[in-house]
């Protein structure tokens, strides 16, 4: 399997160069040159497997040769091997024809455990072979930063650099990223907003100088295997319910556009899914996008949900590609002008394409927190803000046979404040990481400034 950047100047890499490059050299996103396909018949044999066995079928033909079956086995089972539930993704259900994807039992309580877990042992074993060495950098608006430190904390051949908006994480989130002790973990609190953080990750890569020198590697949800990991559970999930003799629908609250691109992945292969609806928080430029064909940064407005609060959302150049044919020049011109001029158009052919596969909603904030107090009166489930943005929007679909899955994407408990305000219950945090609240934190905070940032980490990695 061989993979492309999606403004096609790039080199065509492996999945094993193309996981540790994370952003392309011309800018682009890694996307497979051709999607496997999946028959009706493999999908069948999905059900009653181990989240671990559906994992390794599903991703397989992704990985090429980097890994023989039984390597590529042995890191899945490390990576799930943490999570505080059997199913890994279990599924609840919320009303006659709805479900909730529960993705926040791993270590971190939120999905990108499900990625960034895998990534973790998968640039274990491919370091490890070869004898290099890496510094990770990412940004994040939370939930990416605490699980990539956790996916990474202790790792031998393994500098990670997390970038968060200082002031703007939840507390729970700040301290997963603060207060792990190990000395190749590195919390950075970036005066600007997440958009500012993502954008001199971005800035990073392209100085190609320091790149190079510093052996950078990217985990955001722009690195392929991450949302290779993805495309699992909307597998288990809709074979849990039916598929492949019945259509399943996902509601996914959306930030960066990388948990429903792996459903449109999902899809791609050959799950039945029938809708795929984006989600948005009131930063809804995905929303207005999808609707409209016009895609203008509008500025964040924080919210309740904020590892949502984005709007340059990196993953939906993956979709762009697709729905222009695989044109990169297209895609390189459409991320220029929204470079230059904070947005462009998308073309009416390409629109239409995209209203085939996806639908889209916003909440506001106080539907979210509506939605979190109805919810739990009528089921005694607690959400979490991101979770309760998914369901309102579910629930304004139009019925249809196919089961709703809106996926759970936190625990509760990330966002204690927001969630007991909106229904008057304190959500716990699960018995192991109870004592967060009484670990020492370790921080450094920096400016919005690329050269500093640069400097910060060519002193802090290790030589
Ligand atoms: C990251 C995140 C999202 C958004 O996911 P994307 O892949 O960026 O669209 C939603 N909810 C939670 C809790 C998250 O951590």
């Amino acid at each position: 399997m061989r993979y492309v950047s999606t403004r096609g100047e790039a080199p065509v890499l492996s999945f094993e160069e193309a996981m540790l490059t994370g952003l392309a050299r011309d800018g682009g996103l890694y996307v497979p040159e051709t999607i496997p396909q999946v028959s009706a018949d493999e999908i069948a044999a999905l059900a009653g497997l181990t989240y671990e066995e559906v994992a390794f079928r599903i991703m397989r033909p992704y990985i090429g040769g980097a890994f023989s079956d039984d390597e590529f086995k042995a890191i899945i089972a490390r990576a799930y091997a943490g999570f505080g539930h059997a199913a890994r993704a279990p599924l609840v259900q919320l009303g006659p024809n709805h479900f909730l994807l529960e993705l926040f039992h791993g270590p971190t309580l939120a999905f990108k455990d499900f990625a960034m877990q895998l990534i973790g042992q998968l640039f274990q074993a491919s370091l490890s072979r070869s004898g290099r060495r890496v510094t990770i950098v990412g940004a994040t608006s939370g939930d990416t930063g605490s699980a990539a430190i956790e996916a990474f904390r202790g790792l031998s051949n393994v500098d990670v650099f997390i970038l968060f908006p200082h002031g703007r994480v939840s507390e729970v989130q700040r301290r997963q990223m603060t207060t792990p002790s190990e000395g190749n973990v590195h919390a950075l609190a970036v005066h600007g907003d997440f958009d500012d953080c993502q954008a001199r990750v971005k800035d990073m890569f392209n100085d190609f100088a320091f790149r190079d020198g510093v052996g950078l590697a990217g985990v955001n949800s722009i690195n392929w295997a991450r949302v290779l990991a993805q495309v699992v559970y909307y597998f288990t999930s809709a074979v849990s319910l039916g598929a492949p003799h019945r259509a399943v629908s996902f509601t996914v609250p959306t930030g960066n556009f990388g948990d429903i691109f792996a459903g449109y992945i999902a899809r791609r292969m050959g799950l039945p899914i029938d809708r795929l609806v984006v989600a948005t928080n009131q930063n809804d430029i995905l929303h207005r996008a999808l609707s409209s064909g016009g895609y203008i940064t509008q500025g964040v407005t924080p919210s309740i949900s904020p590892s949502m609060d984005i709007q340059v959302s990196s993953n939906f150049e993956r979709v762009l590609f697709d729905v222009y044919d695989r044109d990169g020049a297209a895609v390189a011109s459409q991320m220029a002008d929204l470079k230059d001029k904070g947005g462009f158009q998308i073309s009416q052919g390409a629109l239409q394409r995209l209203q085939e596969i996806f639908a889209s909603g916003r909440a506001s904030e106080d539907e979210t927190r509506s939605t979190i107090r109805d919810t739990f009166a009528a089921t005694g489930e607690v959400l979490c803000p991101h979770t309760a943005v998914g369901v309102k929007v579910a629930q304004e679909q139009p019925a249809s046979a196919a089961p709703m899955v809106t996926l759970a994407t936190a625990h509760p408990a990330k966002f204690p404040a927001a969630v007991e305000a909106s229904c008057g219950q304190h959500p716990d945090l699960p018995s192991r990481m109870a004592d967060l609240y009484d670990r020492p934190e370790r921080v450094t905070e920096v400016a919005n400034d690329l050269a500093a940032i640069e400097a910060l980490i060519h002193e802090r990695r290790a030589h």
